[in-house]
C-alpha cells in the first residue's frame, strides 16, 4: 500500500518532512491526525525506523486507542512503538525507573477518588470538616503545594520511609499543613502517586543525566497530536525529551483550545516557531469531514471570538442537510424531538451508532436518557472517569487492589462490604494498631485476628480471601482472579440479593475492560498494569465493539473524534456557555468548545435547547452561540419567539459587558481569607452559586455578609 495515498500535498509534505521540527496549525477536519497515523507508517515502513524509537503522544486514552488501531491497520504489525498520552508515558518511564523514586515497579496511581478518600481519612483524623476546605481546594492546594515547595516535594516522597512524613503530618497544625502533610504520607505509605506525580516525578527522574540520554537516545521521534491543548508541565518534558536526536512534530488547532481551565496554553503552539530553531510549518485549509452547511454554521460561530488568528478552512464534500435548530418549549420536549429525528434517520438506513448526542455538563443528559428509555432507543453514555467512580466498580478495584497491594485504602473501602462484622469499632481498633506498630491496616488485621475483639466476625475468611488470591495472582489472567474475587468474597451475591441488576451489568462490563485489556497487552498483562490502566483510563470502560447503540457524552470527551450525525443539546445560556463562565476569555473558550462539538459532525447536525424556567425563576434563554450564526445557515424547526431574542440580547449583551471589564473574579473557595475595598479582611464561608454570591464573614463585622462575584475581592495568600 502506498502510504502518501490519499494525502494532500499539505500532508504528504507532513508525512515526509521526517527531520528536525515540523509544526501542522490547520482547522478541524482537516486531516491533521490522519497526517501524524501516515507519518508513523512512513518512519516504519520507509524508513525502517524501529516502532520503539518513536513516540506518539494523543490527548486521551480513547484516542491513544483509536490510534493505534490506525497505524495497526496501516503497518500490520503489532509492535505499535508507544503511542500514549502524556500520563501514560510517565507511568512507563516511572515502572521502569522506580528504583530512582524508591517506589516499587509496581505501583499504585491514583485518580479523584483515592485523592478524597485519602482526604476523608486525614479530615477525620485530624478533626478538619468541609468548612476548612472543600475536597476540590484540597486537591488544588497539594496540587499548588507540590509546586511551590518542588526540591522539598520531591524528597519527601522519593525518602525511603514515609516515617519522617508521618511526623511532619503530626507535627502540622494550620488545616493547610496538615492536608498537605498528611496527604503526602498517605501518597508515600501506599506507594501511590496522582497524575500530577506522574508527570512532575519523570520530570524530576530526568534531572539525571544519565537517565535523561538513555531515553532522549531511545526517542528517535517524537509526535504530538492536539498540541493547542498542552500545558506548562508537559510541554517541559517534551522539551527534555527531544532534546537529542531534535526530531519533534506536532499538530494543533488554535481554535480547539478547549482545557485552558486546566493549564493549557496555546501560546506553546503559536510561539513554537521561535522557542525551536529552524521550525518548518505547514497549513492545510481544506475540511475533509463535515458537509459545506455544517461548517459553514460553525465558521461563522467561531468568527464571533476576538481573540483569534483567523484561518479559512473549505468543505470538500458535496453539499449535505442544512444544519436543524430546534428551541424547544422545555427540556422534555427537546429531549423527545431528539429521539423523533433519532428514530426518522435509523427509518432512513443509519445506524444507531452514527449517531451522537453530546453536551456541555453531564446533568443534561438526564432528559435525553429519559425519552431514548420511552422510545426503546439503545444508549451508551460514555462517561469518562464515572464509569470508573462508580460504587461497585471501585469495590471491585479495591478487591483487586488488595490482591496487588493491601494498602490501606483498599482494606477500607472492602474489608466489610459484603458484611463481614468488621464495623466502625473494630476498625477503629485496627487503626489505633496500626498507628502504634507503624503498619499496615492489613498487617495490624493478621496481628491481631485472633484476638478477642475479632471473635464473631469473618475477619479470618477475609484473609484467607486475599491470601489464597494472592499466592497465585502472578500466574493466572487477571480476568479470572476478577471473576474470582467477585465470586468468593460473596460481592456478587450481594448484588444479586440487592436486586442490583445495573450493578451487575456493570461488573460484566469492567470483566470486558479487563478481557480487552488482556487482549491488547497479551503476555505482558499483569495485575498491577491493569489496576494502573484503570486508574489512567479517563476514557470509561465504554461502549464501543459490535452493539448498536447511540453514544453519548460531553464536547470534551468527543475531542478529536468524528461522527456522522451530532445532536448537540443543552444550547441555552447558562448551560452552554456554562453558567460559571467569568472572563471573556473564558466564554471565548466556551465559543471554542461549541466549535468543537459542531465541527464532530460529518453529515447531520442537530442543534437544541428549551424555553421555559431555570430553577431559580429566571427565563431559560437560547444560548449566545446559536445567536452568533448566520440565521441563514440554520433551518428551524421552532424558533425562540422575538421578544425572547430580544432579552436574550440584552442579556448576552450585560452579562458581555462585565466579561470585558474583566469583573468576574476567580471563583474562591470556602475558607479562602479575603480583603474587601471598604468591610476590610474576611473569610468565605460559603459559596451561593444560586445567587452568585459569597457568604463573608468579615473580621470587623458582627453578622457575615452576602457579597456579589462581581464586587472586587481580592483573595489574600495565606500565612
Ligand atoms: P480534528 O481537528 O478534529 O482533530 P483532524 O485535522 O485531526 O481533525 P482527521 O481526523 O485526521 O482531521 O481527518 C478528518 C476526516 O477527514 C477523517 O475522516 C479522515 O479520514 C478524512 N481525511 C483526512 N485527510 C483526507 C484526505 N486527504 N482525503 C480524504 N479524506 C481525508
Ligand atoms: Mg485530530
Amino acid at each position: 500500500m502506498d502510504i502518501l495515498n490519499g494525502l494532500n500535498d499539505g500532508q504528504r509534505e507532513a508525512v515526509t518532512t521526517t527531520e528536525g521540527f515540523v509544526r501542522v496549525i490547520a482547522g478541524a477536519g482537516s486531516g491533521k491526525t490522519r497526517a501524524l497515523a501516515r507519518r508513523f507508517a512512513w518512519l516504519v515502513m520507509e524508513l525502517g525506523i524501529l516502532p520503539g524509537s518513536i513516540l506518539c503522544v494523543t490527548f486521551t486514552n480513547k484516542s491513544a486507542g483509536e490510534m493505534q488501531r490506525r497505524i495497526h491497520n496501516l503497518i500490520g504489525d503489532n509492535d505499535t512503538g508507544i503511542i500514549n498520552t502524556f500520563h501514560g508515558f510517565c507511568l512507563s518511564v516511572l515502572q521502569e525507573e522506580a528504583h530512582v523514586i524508591q517506589y516499587p515497579k509496581s505501583f499504585m496511581v491514583l485518580d479523584n477518588a483515592d485523592i478524597d478518600a485519602m482526604l476523608r481519612l486525614i479530615y477525620e483524623e485530624r478533626g478538619l470538616s468541609l468548612r476548612h476546605m472543600t475536597f476540590a481546594a484540597a486537591r488544588d492546594l497539594i496540587e499548588m503545594r507540590k509546586t511551590l515547595t518542588e526540591p522539598d516535594y520531591y524528597r519527601a516522597l522519593t525518602a525511603l520511609s514515609p516515617e519522617p512524613l508521618r511526623q511532619r503530618y503530626e507535627e502540622a497544625a494550620a488545616p493547610e499543613d496538615i492536608i498537605f502533610c498528611g496527604y503526602l504520607y498517605q501518597e508515600k505509605k501506599c506507594f501511590g502517586l496522582d497524575y500530577n506525580d506522574l508527570i512532575k516525578l519523570t520530570l524530576h527522574v530526568f534531572e539525571d543525566p544519565d537517565i535523561r540520554m538513555k531515553w532522549q537516545a531511545r526517542l528517535e521521534y517524537i509526535m504530538i497530536d492536539e498540541f493547542q491543548d498542552i500545558d506548562r508541565l508537559q510541554y517541559q518534558l517534551m522539551t527534555v525529551l527531544c532534546g537529542c536526536h531534535k526530531n519533534l512534530f506536532i499538530v494543533g488547532d488554535p481554535d480547539q483550545t478547549i482545557y485552558t481551565w486546566r493549564g493549557a496554553n496555546v501560546n506553546y503552539l503559536l510561539n513554537f516557531g521561535k522557542a525551536f530553531p529552524n521550525v518548518k510549518t505547514i497549513l492545510m485549509t481544506k475540511n475533509y469531514r463535515s458537509t459545506p452547511q455544517i461548517l459553514a454554521a460553525a465558521n461563522s460561530l467561531i468568527a464571533k471570538n476576538r481573540l483569534r488568528v483567523e484561518k479559512s478552512l473549505v468543505s470538500t464534500l458535496a453539499d449535505g442537510a442544512p444544519v436543524m435548530c430546534l428551541h424547544a418549549e422545555n427540556p422534555g420536549a427537546e429531549a423527545a424531538w431528539i429521539a423523533e429525528e433519532i428514530k426518522g434517520l435509523r427509518e432512513k438506513g443509519a445506524a444507531f451508532r452514527d449517531m451522537t448526542v453530546l453536551y456541555r455538563a453531564h446533568h443534561v443528559a438526564r432528559a435525553v436518557e429519559a425519552s431514548l428509555l420511552k422510545e426503546n432507543i439503545p444508549y451508551a453514555v460514555y462517561s469518562g472517569a464515572p464509569f470508573f467512580e462508580r460504587r461497585e466498580i471501585r469495590d471491585a478495584l479495591a478487591y483487586l487492589r488488595m490482591v496487588a497491594f493491601r494498602d490501606d485504602l483498599s482494606f477500607l473501602r472492602v474489608a466489610n462490604v459484603p458484611r463481614r462484622n468488621l464495623g466502625e469499632r473494630r476498625m477503629k481498633f485496627l487503626q489505633e494498631r496500626a498507628v502504634r506498630d507503624g503498619c499496615t491496616l492489613w498487617e495490624a488485621l493478621l496481628r491481631t485476628s485472633e484476638d478477642e475483639i475479632f471473635r464473631g466476625t469473618h475477619a479470618g475468611r477475609f484473609i484467607a480471601l486475599i491470601e489464597g488470591l494472592a499466592a497465585d495472582c502472578e500466574s493466572r489472567p487477571v480476568s479470572e482472579l476478577l471473576a474470582d474475587i467477585l465470586d468468593a468474597s460473596g460481592y456478587e451475591e450481594m448484588l444479586r440479593t440487592e436486586g442490583a441488576q445495573d450493578r451487575l451489568d456493570n461488573l460484566a462490563e469492567l470483566r470486558q475492560s479487563v478481557h480487552e485489556y488482556e487482549v491488547t497487552c497479551g503476555e505482558e498483562a499483569t495485575l498491577p498494569g491493569y489496576l494502573a490502566h484503570a486508574a489512567l483510563f479517563a476514557g470509561g470502560a465504554d461502549a464501543d465493539g459490535p452493539v448498536d447503540r447511540v453514544r453519548l457524552m460531553t464536547v470534551h470527551t468527543a475531542k478529536g473524534l468524528e461522527f456522522p450525525y451530532v445532536f448537540l443539546c443543552g444550547m441555552n445560556e447558562g448551560i452552554f456557555p456554562s453558567r460559571k463562565t467569568r472572563t471573556l476569555e473564558g466564554m471565548e473558550e466556551e465559543r471554542r468548545l461549541a466549535f468543537v462539538a459542531m465541527t464532530r459532525a460529518r453529515k447531520g447536525l442537530f442543534l437544541s435547547g428549551a424555553g421555559g424556567k431555570n430553577f431559580d425563576g429566571s427565563p431559560r434563554y437560547p444560548s449566545r452561540f446559536l445567536l452568533d450564526i448566520d440565521e441563514g445557515l440554520l433551518s428551524f424547526i421552532r424558533r425562540p419567539g422575538d421578544d425572547l431574542v430580544t432579552d436574550a440580547r440584552e442579556y448576552i449583551a450585560f452579562s458581555e459587558h462585565w466579561l470585558t471589564r474583566g469583573a468576574g473574579p476567580q471563583l474562591l473557595s470556602v475558607g479562602q481569607r479575603v480583603r474587601h475595598p471598604t468591610f476590610g479582611e474576611g473569610a468565605v464561608l460559603e459559596v451561593d452559586r444560586s445567587r452568585s454570591a459569597y457568604l463573608i464573614r468579615f473580621d470587623g463585622l458582627p453578622t457575615p455578609r452576602a457579597i456579589s462575584f462581581r464586587a472586587r475581592l481580592e483573595a489574600q495568600l495565606k500565612s
